[in-house]
């Protein structure tokens, strides 16, 4: 049985009742059975489903956004957003989606000629993070509805409302029993489902340790993995730059879904000219944000999504002050029912500590100091991650030194930085690899046939 807790409240939610053995072998004959139509259905069935369930979205909002709230305690604003880049992922697909799956050609010195032709592959397992409930499904489900393959999902345990949500949705849009499924199971079995034969490929968005486990079982069973992993993303301002819009992305940044986004602004490194009035308005701000009741409009910061969560980065905070750095304010346990503290800020991080290294998966961050681009980057890049990344600059020469030299599958000028809709999306280094989003990402799990024509 798994148990969702409201993260706010500290109150139990729902009972799920976890698949055994049993259970999970009749959802993989269902994904099995399921593949053998889908893979054949015209590209415009799939394009129809995907419209129907962009609709879907955007009429049932409301109750979504609400849903995850209640289950991981992000902000309602943000949750009515992300539900909302949902519907506009759904709808994308639908419009560009006949054009990715178009064959390429080659002519041949023979004389002949070679088309590669996308082809799906079978049920993919999807196993997935509470962070953003709904949006790290659905950039794996659209695809996968596109592309002609089926889906497994095991979602996080603490959002199990959201994972039966998804599913149920797939079935009211018209999608056909089995083509999404969610396995509502902890992650002890997950290793099998992987090493089962009916399944042909993983993709894991979560913790090092997870996609390291993941990557083990499917390399062992030569299966095609694609990993989303964390990240500890520079926030970098230059002289150049809009001060006060940066200050307001800063904060934005490193607390938006209560601290707790893989490609938010972890550590924000300001250079020496402007450092000291940013960091004056940077710590004003986020001394300001207002913390409160999640499902409030005005709310720009609830609490963690689990005391667990809160309680793993109230250590992380001590043992930043054991290995020197300086809590300059917040930081803090709330003394109430649910997961709460305040956030707050560290600076003096000696670069090659845990906490210079490691994720802090909370409303914390860091502020470094840079004497010049050279020492940005230096900071920018002595992590093992290499997800997202932020620079404010208004010179177009230090834009394309950023853009070539700092290590990460993406960077943002002069925004907070965030996933498109419309663009690749995937990291480097302990990030991960492989890419989501895109051309790029629908193909990771196709078979590229080459066909040879005399
Ligand atoms: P997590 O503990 O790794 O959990 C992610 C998923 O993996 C959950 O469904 C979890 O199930 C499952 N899992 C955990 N251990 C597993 C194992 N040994 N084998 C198979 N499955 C396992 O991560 P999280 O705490 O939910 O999410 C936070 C992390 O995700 C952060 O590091 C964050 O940066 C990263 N993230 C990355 C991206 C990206 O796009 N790169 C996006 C969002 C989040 P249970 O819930 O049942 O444990």
């Amino acid at each position: 049985m798994i148990t969702t807790i409201n993260p706010a409240t500290g109150e139990p939610i729902a009972e799920y009742e976890t698949l055994d053995e049993n259970g999970i072998d009749s959802k993989l004959e269902a994904a099995t059975r399921a593949y053998r139509d889908w893979r054949r259905s015209p590209v415009q069935d799939r394009i129809d489903l995907l419209t129907r369930l962009g609709d879907l979205y955007e009429s049932r909002s409301e109750e979504l956004a609400v849903l995850a709230v209640t289950e991981m305690g992000k902000p309602i604003t943000q949750a009515r957003g992300e539900v909302k880049k949902c519907a506009s992922l759904f709808h994308h697909f639908a419009k560009v989606g006949p054009a990715m799956l178009e064959s390429e050609f080659w002519d041949l010195s023979d004389g002949g000629r070679a088309e590669g032709r996308w082809l799906p592959q079978g049920p993919v397992l999807a196993v997935m993070p509470w962070n953003f409930p709904y949006w790290q499904v659905v950039r794996f489900l659209a695809p996968t509805i596109l592309a002609g393959n089926v889906g497994v999902l095991k979602h996080a345990s603490l959002v199990q409302g959201v994972a039966h949500k998804i599913e149920e949705l797939v079935l009211e849009a018209g999608g056909p029993e089995g083509l999404f499924q969610n396995l509502c199971v902890p992650s002890d079995p997950i290793g099998d489902v992987i090493a089962d034969p009916r399944i042909v490929a993983a993709t894991l968005t979560g913790s090092e340790g997870a996609g390291s486990a993941v990557a083990q079982q499917a390399g062992k069973h030569l299966k095609k993995v694609v990993l989303e992993l964390g990240g500890s993303d520079p926030f970098i301002v230059m002289p150049s730059a809009d001060i006060d819009q940066a200050v307001e992305d800063a904060v934005f940044a490193r607390i938006q879904n209560n601290g707790q986004s893989c490609i938010c602004g972890k550590r924000t490194i300001v250079h020496r000219d402007i450092h000291d009035a940013f960091a004056e308005k940077f710590i004003a701000a986020l001394k300001d944000v207002k913390l409160g009741d999640p499902m409030e409009d005005d709310t720009q910061l609830g609490p963690l999504s689990s005391e667990g969560q809160r309680d793993t980065v109230l250590e992380q905070i001590e043992n930043a002050r054991q290995e020197g750095c300086t809590l300059l304010f917040g930081g803090e346990k709330l003394d109430r029912d649910g997961a709460w503290m305040t956030a707050g800020l560290l600076t003096d991080v000696p670069l090659a500590s845990e906490t210079g290294t490691d994720e802090i998966f909370g409303p914390v961050g860091q502020l470094y100091k840079a004497d010049d681009i050279e020492e940005a980057i230096t900071i920018a890049n002595a992590i093992p991650f290499g997800l997202g990344s932020a620079v404010w600059t208004n010179d177009d020469d230090e834009r394309e030194i950023f853009a070539d030299r700092i290590e990460a599958g993406m960077t943002t000028f002069n925004a907070v930085n965030g996933s498109k809709i419309e663009a690749p999306f995937g990291g480097i280094k302990k990030s991960g690899f492989g890419r989501e989003l895109s051309h790029h990402g629908l193909h990771e799990f196709m078979n590229l046939k080459t066909l040879v024509y005399p």
